[in-house]
Formats: C-alpha cells, sequence, structure tokens
C-alpha cells in the first residue's frame, strides 16, 4: 500500500485496525546470492539501492534483534557535511543530496529537516581552523558560513554569548543544510521499500557462524540454518569485532558506549542544531518539544548500553553554558547505543581479504548521516565488484598501508575521536 492522505485518512475511519504489515514475512531461503548481516540503516539501504539501482533482488537481511533496534535509532539524528578531509566531506555530502529526496523516494516521511548545524570554536584559534573547515567545504559545493558576535546571537537568539562561562562562545562555523532526520522512521522506511521490491528480511536472526572454503566465502550459519551465498556484507555497528571475528578476521576498532537523553517537552525555543566543542555536548529541540543531547563516548571500551551519572553531569553542565534556561527543565529519558571506533575515527567499507566477504562498520557515533550514501556505494560494490570512488579511501587494508583519514588529526585513540 502506498502512503497518501487518502490512506491515512480512510485508515483512520476504520480505526487505524487495517494497515497492513510494514515488511513481509518470508520463508528462509537455502541460498540467496546476497546476504546482508544487520538490519539497520545501512544494512537496510544497501538491500533497497541494490534491488532500485541494479535490480538484485535475491537478497536476504538478517537481523539480531529488531528493525530499528541498534544505532540507527538511538542516535540523535543529526545529519551534515562539515568535515575537513575531501573523504569524508565526499561521502556525507553525497548523503545529504540523497536526504533531501528521500521521503519521496521511499514513500515513508522521514521527516528531513534542514534547520542547520551549528558548530561552536571556543577560541580564536579553532575558529581559525574553522575557517580552513568552511573553505573546504565551499571548495567542494558545500554550504559554509562563519558567524560571530551579533549575526551568530541573530541565528541563536537563546544562547549565551556573555563571555561569562569558563569557556567562551569565539564564534561558530555554521552550515545550514545540515539538520535532522527521523531515525526510526530511516529504519523502517528503508525496510518497507526492501521488503516491497521482493527483498526477505529477517528478524531475531542473527548470524552466529560465517563458513569460509579456500578463502571464498560460502555461507552463513543462523539459528534457523545455514544460508549459501556468492557475497555477504557485515554491516553490524557495535557488532563489528564480534561478527567480523567469526569469520577470523581481527578489526582495529574498539566497541565504546555513547549515551543521549531527551527532557520534559516545552513551547518552541531552539530552531537549529547546536553543538558545544570545549568537551562535548550537542543539542536540538525536537517536534515535540523535548530537547536531545548528547556527548563524548564513555571513554573505555564496553559493549554494556547503560547510561551513568557521570556522562548526564558532563553533557548537561556545558549545554547549560550554552542556554542557561535548560537546568530549569527534567530530563524525561536517558538510553546509549555501542558505537564501533576505529584507530583514525572513520569507518572501514569495503571487500575483506575473504573473496565475497564485504564490510561495513567503523561509524562510531556518526554514520547515521551517511547512511543512505552507504547504501548507495555498498550496492555499487555488491552488483559490479568494483569500489566506488567515494568508498577507496575507506578501505580494510588502510591502516596497514598508511593512509589514515583521520579528520581531528587525534591518533589511534578510539576513545578520544
Ligand atoms: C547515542 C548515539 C548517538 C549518535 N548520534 C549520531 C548523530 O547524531 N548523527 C550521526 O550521523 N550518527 C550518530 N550516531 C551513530 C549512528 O547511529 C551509527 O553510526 C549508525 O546508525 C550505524 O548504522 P548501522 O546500520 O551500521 O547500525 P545499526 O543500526 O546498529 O545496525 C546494525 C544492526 O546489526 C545487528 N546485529 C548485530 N549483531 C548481529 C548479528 N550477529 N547478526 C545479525 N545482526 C546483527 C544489530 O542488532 C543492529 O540492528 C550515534 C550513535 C549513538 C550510539
Amino acid at each position: 500500500m502506498s502512503y497518501s492522505g487518502l490512506s491515512l485518512l480512510s485508515n483512520a475511519l476504520t480505526g487505524n485496525t487495517r494497515w497492513p504489515s510494514i515488511i513481509d514475512v518470508s520463508d528462509l531461503q537455502k541460498s540467496y546470492d546476497i546476504v546482508i548481516i544487520g538490519g539497520g540503516g545501512h544494512g537496510l539501504a544497501t538491500a533497497y539501492y541494490l534491488a532500485q539501482n541494479h535490480g538484485i533482488k535475491n537478497i536476504a537481511v538478517i537481523e539480531s534483534g529488531w528493525i530499528g533496534g541498534g544505532n540507527t535509532a538511538r542516535n540523535t539524528t543529526i545529519v551534515r557535511s562539515d568535515y575537513l578531509l575531501n573523504s569524508s566531506f565526499a561521502l556525507k555530502n553525497f548523503a545529504l543530496g540523497l536526504w533531501d529526496q528521500l521521503s519521496q523516494d521511499l514513500n515513508f516521511n522521514l521527516m528531513y529537516e534542514p534547520r542547520g548545524y551549528v558548530d561552536l570554536a571556543h577560541s580564536d584559534g579553532e575558529l581559525e581552523h574553522f575557517t580552513l573547515r568552511a573553505n573546504a567545504m565551499l571548495l567542494g559545493g558545500a554550504d559554509a558560513q562563519i558567524l560571530t558576535g551579533d549575526a551568530l546571537q541573530a541565528r541563536v537568539p537563546e544562547l549565551d554569548l556573555s563571555g561569562a562561562q569558563r569557556f567562551p562562545i569565539a564564534g561558530a562555523l555554521v552550515q545550514e543544510a545540515g539538520g535532522v532526520v527521523r531515525h526510526d522512521a530511516v529504519a523502517w522506511g528503508f525496510a518497507r521499500a526492501a521488503s516491497k521490491a521482493g527483498i526477505h528480511i529477517f528478524q531475531n536472526c542473527p548470524a552466529t557462524g560465517i563458513i569460509i572454503q579456500n578463502g571464498k566465502l560460502e555461507a552463513i550459519d543462523t539459528p534457523q540454518g545455514r544460508i549459501r551465498c556468492g557475497q555477504a556484507l557485515i554491516s553490524v555497528a557495535g557488532a563489528s569485532c564480534e561478527v567480523a571475528g567469526l569469520a577470523g578476521l581481527d578489526l582495529p576498532l574498539n566497541s565504546i558506549n555513547v549515551q543521549a537523553f531527551v527532557t520534559e517537552p516545552i513551547k518552541p525555543a531552539l530552531d537549529t542544531v547546536v553543538n558545544y566543542n570545549a568537551g562535548l555536548s550537542y543539542i536540538s529541540q525536537t517536534d515535540k518539544g523535548e530537547f536531545v543531547l548528547g556527548g563524548a563516548t564513555d571513554g573505555y571500551s564496553s559493549f554494556a548500553r547503560r547510561g551513568s551519572f557521570e556522562r548526564i553531569e558532563d553533557v548537561l553542565a556545558r549545554a547549560a553554558q550554552m542556554f542557561p534556561f535548560l537546568p530549569r527543565l527534567r530530563l524525561m529519558r536517558h538510553w546509549s547505543g555501542t558505537a564501533d571506533i576505529t584507530m583514525d575515527g572513520n569507518a572501514i567499507m569495503g571487500p575483506t581479504p575473504i573473496n565475497g566477504l564485504m564490510i561495513n562498520g567503523g561509524w562510531g557515533y556518526a554514520g547515521f548521516k551517511a547512511t543512505p550514501a552507504v547504501g548507495h556505494q555498498m550496492a555499487d560494490l555488491l552488483a559490479t565488484g568494483q569500489v566506488p570512488d567515494l568508498m577507496c579511501p575507506f578501505s580494510y587494508d588502510r591502516f596497514e598501508i598508511g593512509t589514515e583519514q583521520d579528520d581531528g588529526g587525534i591518533g589511534p585513540y578510539p576513545w578520544l575521536h
């Protein structure tokens, strides 16, 4: 069924009891052309673009939990392309272009809102670095502005620019095309479109084994049976090390807990996304009126998805420096996700040393914005066997050959990226 004003009205009149299931239930076949391990946004987008752009539909997506249970629907919904390195910028800017049309393409309202991304600098030196980034973005064809003083105050009226804080605000890099996208809608929008194209999606179906013979992928094991396949993609975010380990691969990344929070809802007070860079604390207001906040990683490796008072205090103290009215609000919910962070803080995408086995991981707490671009590029790779240009810099072997993609210049300290 297509979603339209008419279908909304007719279903409302019949008590909303006649909506069909969003994804079809299928029987697991003994073999598929391609198995995608991980039913998050990245895996589902790959499945969708394989069908949409290449006509390849004999695909199984196997998800250990439920659609939208991973980082895709745990993130803070921010999309932007304000990166310094050409490689990072190009992929995320390609994604920004795709977000723009995606609700129409998927016939699913993803609530993409380019409401702007305001990245705060706290010293003249930092502002100079932001100017370098802004110039790189402009050269790449994106919008970018440096705002200071009254211009910044006019853009974000509630921001405290009095200079009274411990880390006064010197200015900001603003990307107006950045913004937010409703994250669980992304997972379900891609799942629905992929299922409609004939792709089989299985929830509660983890990959438990990767069968390899003579260096070539043969099959994926699941509790529901063995699936033979020509190719497979590992796209499991925080579980990347674990699942790649099933194929004997040792990935250069750590899994680290990242937390997020929402306050009680109030009337509209903030129409953009603001990021405080001294430490890390970023904030936006949802359409429901809640403020969504996020911050730095927990700083140590862990698969435990849980909160901590330390991070609440850290993120909220910094947010209160930006917006002094915030301490009057109550925190309503708090959750976390396992971020897979590499030694240079950038993703690993492409073929692995095992013939037929591809990897997409290492997106840490920055991969949501790239979701449609990852799906698009990964589908190209699986369909043609050629690594697309945008994906080349993120190769599996870049740490071995010394071509790290370290946007922050931070070095091999995953918890700092
Ligand atoms: C708190 C937080 C805030 C974030 N904020 C932002 C943000 O504002 N902007 C941004 O761009 N990025 C953000 N991110 C990062 C972003 O969410 C991720 O990089 C992105 O969603 C990864 O997408 P994915 O599809 O690879 O992962 P997921 O959605 O996690 O999908 C992977 C799936 O694999 C499944 N899986 C695991 N093991 C197996 C197995 N053995 N077999 C089968 N399936 C398996 C999991 O259940 C999961 O559903 C944030 C992350 C967190 C945790």
